[in-house]
C-alpha cells in the first residue's frame, strides 16, 4: 500500500519475478521435473497490455495502461485480482500471477492462476472517474476473461463496488447476467458470505495452525500487523477478538504502537476505505520500527518487500505469517529460517481469499447460496488440510515452508499439464 520513494527503490533492488522463478525452479528441480516443465512454468502464458482513456470529471481524458495476465490453464481457467496502484508494472502483474498458480495448487482448487494490473491511484480519483476506469478496462481485456476463461477479483485498492461495476460491463458485453465473470461482488449481485473478511480468516487459521507447532498460545499472544486494508484490519480484529494482544498496526504512512495492546475496534471505526488511520495520531512509529517491535506473531499484510536481507536479523517475532503477496525475499527467508523463525508463506497464508472466491464462483453457477456458517465450515477444512500438508512435507523434505508450498503448487500445474500432452 505504500507508494514513497523506498517503495520504488525496494522494487527496483528486488525483482519479484526474478525471485519467484528462483523457488519454482528449485521446487521443480527436488520434485525430479525435466527443464522444458520450469520453461513452460516461468512466465505466463498469456500476457496483455491494454490502454484505457478515460474522461475525468473535468473534462479531459487521461490514457491509463492495464495488464492481465493469465500464468498457466492446464489445472482450469485463470483467476486473480486485478490491483489499482502506481507502482504497478508488468513484471509484478506477472509474478502475482504465477503466486496465485501456485496458491490455486496449494488449497487444490481447480483453476490456474492470473492477474490484473492498472497503473493509477484510485487515492486521487473520484467515484465517476473510477468506474469509467474499471469499465474501460473489462471492455479493453473482453476477449481473454470470461467466467471460464479468467475470473478476475479484487485485490490491492479494489473492492465489491469495482467488482460490481465490472460485472455489470461484462453482463453488457456477454447479453447474460454473468455474476460468474468475477469473484468479491457485493452479497446483492451474487457475492458470497465471508468473502470479505475470507483472506483473513485463511491467515487466522494459519497463525493459530503455526503457534500450535510453536506451543505459543493465542490468548495473550502479542502481534503485530502491517497494513490495515482489507486483509490487515480484518486480522488485526480477529486476533483481538481471539484475545490476542495487537501491539503494532500501520499503513502507508506510518504505525502505531501500544505494548499494553491497541484498541483495535477504535481503529477500525476511523480508518478510510484505503486502510489509512495514522495520519489521526500525532506519535507514530515507522514501518521499519514496526516490524521489527519485539513480539510473538508478526503480520505483513500490505506489499512486497517488506522483510529483506537488511532487516531479517533485526526481526523479534517467533512466527512469521504472510498475509500480503511477496512481503519477504528470498535472501530474508533464509535468514529467518535459519534464525528458527517459523516463516507461513504468502502462497498458502493468504490464499483464505481466493478460496471463498472460488466458493463464490461455484454458487453463481449453481445459482444457489451457502449460508456464512457453511463457508467458513469449508474455508476452516480447506485451509487446516493444505497447511498440515505444506507442513509436513517441508519436515518431510527437509527445507522452508515456501519451498514446499511451491512444490506442491507447481507439481499440479506440472501433472495436469502433463495428462494434457502439453509436456
Ligand atoms: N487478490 C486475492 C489474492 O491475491 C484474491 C484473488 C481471488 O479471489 O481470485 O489472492
Amino acid at each position: 500500500m505504500v507508494a514513497d520513494k523506498n517503495t520504488d527503490q525496494n522494487h527496483e533492488k528486488h525483482d519479484v519475478l526474478k525471485s519467484t522463478q528462483t523457488v519454482i525452479h528449485k521446487a521443480l528441480e527436488k520434485l525430479g521435473y525435466p527443464d522444458e516443465v520450469y520453461e513452460l512454468l516461468k512466465e505466463p502464458i498469456r500476457m496483455m497490455t491494454v490502454k484505457i482513456p478515460v474522461r475525468m470529471d473535468d473534462g479531459s481524458v487521461k490514457i491509463f495502461t492495464g495488464y492481465r495476465a493469465q500464468h498457466n490453464d492446464a489445472v482450469g481457467p485463470t483467476k486473480g485480482g486485478i490491483r489499482f496502484h502506481p507502482n504497478v508494472t508488468e513484471k509484478e502483474v506477472k509474478a502475482l500471477s504465477i503466486w496465485m498458480s501456485l496458491k490455486c495448487g496449494i488449497v487444490d482448487l481447480p483453476y490456474g492462476g492470473g492477474k490484473g494490473g492498472i497503473v493509477c491511484d484510485p487515492r486521487d480519483m473520484s467515484f465517476r472517474e473510477l468506474e469509467r476506469l474499471s469499465r474501460g478496462y473489462v471492455r479493453a481485456i473482453s476477449q481473454i476473461v470470461g467466467p471460464t476463461k479468467d475470473i478476475p477479483a479484487p485485490d490491492v485498492f479494489t473492492n465489491s463496488q469495482i467488482m460490481a461495476w465490472m460485472m455489470d460491463e461484462y453482463s453488457r458485453i456477454d447479453e447474460f447476467n454473468s455474476p460468474g465473470f468475477i469473484t468479491g461482488k457485493p452479497l446483492v449481485l451474487g457475492g458470497s458470505h465471508g468473502r470479505e473478511s475470507a483472506t483473513a480468516k485463511g491467515v487466522t487459521i494459519c497463525i493459530r495452525e503455526a503457534a500450535k507447532r510453536k506451543g505459543i498460545a493465542i490468548e495473550g499472544a502479542r502481534v503485530v500487523v502491517q497494513g490495515f486494508g482489507n486483509a490487515g484490519s480484518y486480522l488485526a480484529k480477529f486476533m483481538h477478538d481471539a484475545g490476542a494482544k495487537v501491539i503494532g498496526i500501520s499503513d502507508a504512512y506510518g504505525g502505531l504502537h501500544d505494548p499494553d495492546g491497541l484498541d483495535i475496534d477504535y481503529l477500525l471505526d476511523r480508518r478510510d476505505s484505503f486502510g489509512t488511520i495514522t495520519k489521526l495520531f500525532n506519535d507514530t512509529i515507522s514501518n521499519k520500527e514496526l516490524l521489527e517491535l519485539d513480539c510473538d506473531i508478526l503480520v505483513p499484510a500490505a506489499i512486497e518487500n517488506q522483510i529483506t536481507e537488511e532487516n531479517a536479523h533485526d526481526i523479534q517475532a517467533s512466527i512469521v505469517v504472510e498475509a500480503a503477496n511477496g512481503p519477504t525475499t528470498i535472501e530474508a527467508t533464509q535468514i529467518l529460517t535459519e534464525r528458527d523463525i517459523l516463516l507461513v508463506p504468502d502462497v498458502l497464508a493468504s490464499a483464505g481469499g481466493v478460496t471463498v472466491s472460488y466458493f463464490e464462483w461455484v454458487q453463481n453457477n449453481q445459482g444457489y447460496y451457502w449460508t456464512e456458517d457453511e463457508v467458513e465450515e469449508k474455508l476452516e477444512k480447506v485451509m487446516v488440510k493444505s497447511f498440515n500438508n505444506i507442513y509436513e512435507t517441508a519436515q518431510n523434505r527437509r527445507c522452508d515452508m515456501r519451498l514446499s508450498a511451491y512444490m506442491v503448487g507447481a507439481r499440479k500445474m506440472a501433472e495436469a499439464s502433463r495428462f494434457r500432452g502439453w509436456i
